[in-house]
This record gives structure tokens, C-alpha cells and sequence, in this order.
């Protein structure tokens, strides 16, 4: 088996605090969150998307509870939810406190937007005597306006003590059960409030980029923030905030998690070629059948998609599992390893059932079962391909030469 490369980051260390059942911060693993986008008061509706957010990879979900009418359809919610349940809070010290009493695990609590010290504390006061957490949730477009008076602006500067000067509060009625995030949709001044802020709290962090956008554009601008602060030990818990089915941001928080060795894989990790003059399949195509075909399922593996046979194997040699087209056939391989040549309108079944099966019975076994023959057939294709197409299957040769040609030509013309 290829060697593999972990990643080893250096983890900021914070105190433990724990959202229901879930622990954020400390050793514990990094958490995902997402928002639901139904009305609260929906309570079947609302239910439903808790459940496949969940499914999605999300570990905690939010709610928000803006209305009497939200705040009872959380006390029906929360004995329902599969995961532990946060009330988001805006303006109105009331709704906190019904929150409460709807037996939320958590409240997040914008300063920007409940100001009052009197209405602040009494809310820590509830939530230290019934052990409920608080986050603390900045956000540079709603920055109180003392605050953004004082700096000229939402800067890092004025983004941190936003957070301390709740923080500051709490401590007044011996409240610290707190998780903080300081969010912008500016990813730089997002990166730089966390990290000061890191340098002066041990509470978990919550990290996102606000209000980033509908993906691509969105989910990069979010993994831009979160890695960025993730490769440098900062961040406890993560929410992409996408403009799209909260789903999408559950699923990247996994992935993301997933791809920098932060968290377990639970489903699959599809790779695939980019596809070249060689393809001998339509790669795209082929792909995203596979990823339709094993999403949302629980197969941990890393498996491939090549376009050709002469590079493929080879290329994705420390996938767990993948198949490359050759000659109007797939050939699949384990670690490398050619196990089974299928015809080519199989690839994407045989690559399914070898995918369930290696789950189901393990590497040894299902390396141990592999078609003899197999080896042989597919080096027959791959010379085969080498014969038809030669090394240079993108012409490039005969291109230059053409290119020589003309030049030549030109200068020919201007001298003659
Ligand atoms: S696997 Fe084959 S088709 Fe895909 S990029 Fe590599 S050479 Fe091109």
C-alpha cells in the first residue's frame, strides 16, 4: 500500500463546552453546523431538514426563533432532533428566554443586535443556572454602532471587543459557558478578527464567512476563511453560510473536515481525472454518475474515475478503489491493483458493487478474490491504446511541426 501523508496541525487549545450532547472545543472533534431556512414554527417541516442536514454531516443545527410562534415550535423540535438544537437570537430579550423554556441546547446571541446590559445578563443568568451555553455571535454587518463609531468601521479590532464586551458582561453573573464567533463576509478581515481573537480567549470558536454567496463562488470564499484558519490550529466548530439548500453547507463543512484529515471520512470521496486527449470515456459523464450512485451512502473510501487506462491506475494508485476506460471497457483496480475488466456501459455498477463489497468484506478479501485473467487483459489494452494513439495522443508533435512550417513560411515571404 502507498505510504499516506496526515494532516498534522497543531491545534489552538481552548476549554471544553458542550451543546447538548456534542462537545465544541478542547480535543474534541471539529463540529459542523448549519442553519434550517423553514419556518420555525413548521415543526414537521423544520424536523425534516434538521434530519437530512444531519444526514449531510451536519452535528449541531440552528434555528431561528424570532416570533412566540418559533419558539413553541422548538419545544416540539427539540425532543425530536437528532442533534442538539441552537435558538438564534436577534432583538428581542423575550424570544431568548422562550428559547429557553423550549429547551434549547444552546443560544446565539447577536451583540450587535441585543444591547441592553440589563437584558444580556439576564439572559446569562438563565442560562448559567439551567447549563446552557451561549455563543456569542459578532457579525461585522450588524457591529454595534458604538463600536463601529469608535474604529471608523467593522475591523478586527472592533469585531473582538464587540465579542469581549458581551464576554465582559457575562462574567458579571459569573457566566462563561460561551463559544464566540466573529464573522464578515470579507474573508481577510474575517481571518484577522479570528486570529486576534484567538490570541486573547480560550472559549471555542465558531468559524464562518458570513453571508459568502451562492456556490462555486460562495463555498470557496467559505473554505478560503475556515482552512485558512483551521491550518493554523484555530476553530472548533465551522458553518459554511451558502446561499442555497442548507444541505450544500453541511456537505462542504463534511468535506472540508474530511479533506484536511480533521474528521473520519464517513462517505465516499470521489476523485476523478480532469480528462485529456487521451479520454477514452466521456469523464464528466461517468463521474458524476459514481457520485450520484454512492453519495449520502456510507462508504468511506476514496475512489477514482480515470478517463484512460494507459495513465489511470497508475495516477490514482492510492485510491482505495477505482476503474479507468480502455478499448470500450472498464478496468477496475483496488490500490492499484487491476481486480475485474467490465464492459464499458458497466463501469459505473461494477464500480458500486465492488465499492459495497469492499466495505462489506475488506481489502484482504476482496483483493483475494480478484479475477486472475484481469492483469493480463488489461496490459493487452493498455499496449493496445499505447499502438493506437502512441505517446503523444494530444498530436502535439505534429502541431509544433506545423507551427515550424508556417513560421518558416512567414519569413520566407518577408525576406523574399
Ligand atoms: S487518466 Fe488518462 S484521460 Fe485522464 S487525464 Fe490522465 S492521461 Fe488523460
Amino acid at each position: 500500500m502507498p505510504p499516506t501523508v496526515s494532516s498534522r496541525y497543531e491545534r489552538r487549545q481552548t476549554r471544553k463546552i458542550m451543546v447538548g450532547s456534542v462537545p465544541v472545543g478542547g480535543d474534541s472533534p471539529i463540529t459542523v453546523q448549519s442553519m434550517t431556512i423553514t419556518k420555525t414554527a413548521d415543526v414537521e417541516g423544520t424536523l425534516a431538514q434538521i434530519y437530512a442536514l444531519k444526514a449531510a454531516g451536519a452535528d449541531i443545527v440552528r434555528c431561528t426563533c424570532n416570533e412566540k410562534e418559533a419558539a413553541e415550535g422548538l419545544a416540539r423540535i427539540v425532543p425530536r432532533s437528532p442533534v442538539p438544537i441552537v435558538a438564534d437570537i436577534h432583538f428581542h430579550v423575550e424570544m431568548a428566554l422562550a428559547a429557553l423554556e423550549a429547551g434549547v441546547q444552546c443560544l446565539r446571541l447577536n451583540p450587535g443586535n441585543l444591547r441592553k446590559p440589563e437584558e444580556i445578563k439576564l439572559v446569562a443568568r438563565e442560562c448559567r443556572d439551567r447549563g446552557v451555553p451561549v455563543r456569542i455571535g459578532v457579525n461585522a454587518g450588524s457591529l454595534d454602532k458604538d463600536l463601529y463609531d469608535k474604529y471608523g468601521g467593522p475591523t478586527p479590532e472592533a469585531l473582538v471587543e464587540s465579542a469581549q464586551k458581551e464576554l465582559r458582561l457575562f462574567r458579571e453573573v459569573d457566566f462563561d459557558n460561551v463559544k464566540i464567533s466573529v464573522k464578515a463576509s470579507n474573508v481577510p478581515l474575517m481571518i484577522e478578527a479570528y486570529r486576534q481573537l484567538s490570541e486573547t480567549v480560550d472559549h471555542p470558536l465558531h468559524l464562518g464567512v458570513t453571508e459568502a454567496g451562492p456556490p462555486p463562488a460562495g463555498t470557496i470564499k467559505g473554505t478560503a476563511g475556515i482552512a485558512t484558519l483551521l491550518s493554523e490550529g484555530i476553530g472548533d466548530t465551522i458553518r459554511y453560510s451558502l446561499t442555497a439548500d442548507p444541505v450544500e453547507e453541511a456537505k462542504a463543512g463534511r468535506v472540508l473536515l474530511e479533506a484536511l484529515g480533521l474528521r473520519e471520512r464517513t462517505n465516499v470521496d470521489l476523485i476523478a481525472c480532469p480528462a485529456c486527449g487521451r479520454a477514452e470515456i466521456d469523464v464528466y459523464k461517468v463521474a458524476q454518475e459514481a457520485q450520484a450512485a454512492l453519495e449520502g451512502r456510507e462508504i468511506p473510501l476514496q475512489v477514482a474515475v480515470m478517463g484512460c487506462v494507459v495513465n489511470g491506475p497508475g495516477e490514482a494508485r492510492s485510491a482505495d478503489l477505482g476503474i479507468a476506460a480502455g478499448r470500450h471497457r472498464g478496468h477496475l483496480f483496488i490500490r492499484g491493483r487491476i481486480v475485474r475488466v467490465v464492459p464499458e456501459d458497466e463501469m459505473v455498477s461494477a464500480l458500486v458493487d465492488e465499492a459495497e463489497k469492499l466495505v462489506k468484506e475488506g481489502f484482504e478479501a476482496r483483493l483475494a478474490a480478484a479475477d486472475e485473467s484481469a492483469a493480463a487483459e488489461a496490459e493487452a489494452d493498455r499496449r493496445a491504446l499505447l499502438d493506437d494513439k502512441g505517446a503523444d495522443a494530444n498530436r502535439s508533435e505534429a502541431r509544433v511541426e506545423l507551427i515550424e512550417k508556417r513560421l518558416k513560411q512567414f519569413d520566407d515571404q518577408a525576406s523574399g
